[in-house]
């Protein structure tokens, strides 16, 4: 059985959309998974502190077999394969950034990993995209995604016709 689960995806350093696209093609190379769809990618402000270039940010939805602890150890070899640092400032700029939004229903809460990925709730650059592939559907513990929308912090998210 396949689980669906939902990849955000961003950057903000050394051409972001270029970045965020060839995220999308190593995605599509994870074992026993396949990409189901896309989103438009969008340009928004920085979440945090603001001394950063805007990021480029989208979603993705995939099926997988591997377990939600094997799936984000996939996420972290493409961030680490796109080189990105790790240099521990919260929120600062990156590369790449490669977050496992939701693993089908689930909740996950182990010391390394939350699902649904804490705050993308009130992140209007992961839950915009989202919608565009995934309608209304439920975060586990806090709504459907409309609603959600609807209360949001607004990032001057503008949608990129590259897409
Ligand atoms: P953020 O994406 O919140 O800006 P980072 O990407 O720098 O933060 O955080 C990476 C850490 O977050 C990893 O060490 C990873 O173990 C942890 N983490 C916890 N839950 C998730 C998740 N759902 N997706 C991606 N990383 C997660
Ligand atoms: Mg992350």
């Amino acid at each position: 059985m396949t689980i669906r689960v939902y990849v955000g995806l961003g950057s903000n350093l050394e051409d972001p959309v270029a970045q965020v696209l060839e995220a999308v093609e190593e995605l599509e190379m994870i074992p026993d998974s396949i990409l189901v769809s896309r989103s438009s990618l969008y340009r928004g402000k920085p979440m945090g502190p603001a001394d950063q270039p805007d990021y480029v940010n989208a979603v993705v939805a995939m099926d997988t077999l591997l377990s939600a602890e094997a799936f984000l150890q996939e996420l972290q070899r493409i961030e680490d394969l796109q080189g990105r640092v790790r240099d521990g400032e919260q929120w600062g700029p990156r590369i790449i950034d490669l977050d496992l939004l939701l693993y089908g229903k689930q909740k996950i809460n182990k010391p390394d990993l939350t699902v649904p990925h804490s705050g993308m709730h009130e992140r209007d650059f992961v839950i915009i995209p989202l919608s565009e592939l995934a309608g209304d559907v439920n975060i586990p513990g806090q709504g459907r995604l409309t609603a959600l929308i609807n209360k949001c912090e607004n990032h001057s998210l503008r949608k990129l016709v590259t897409a």
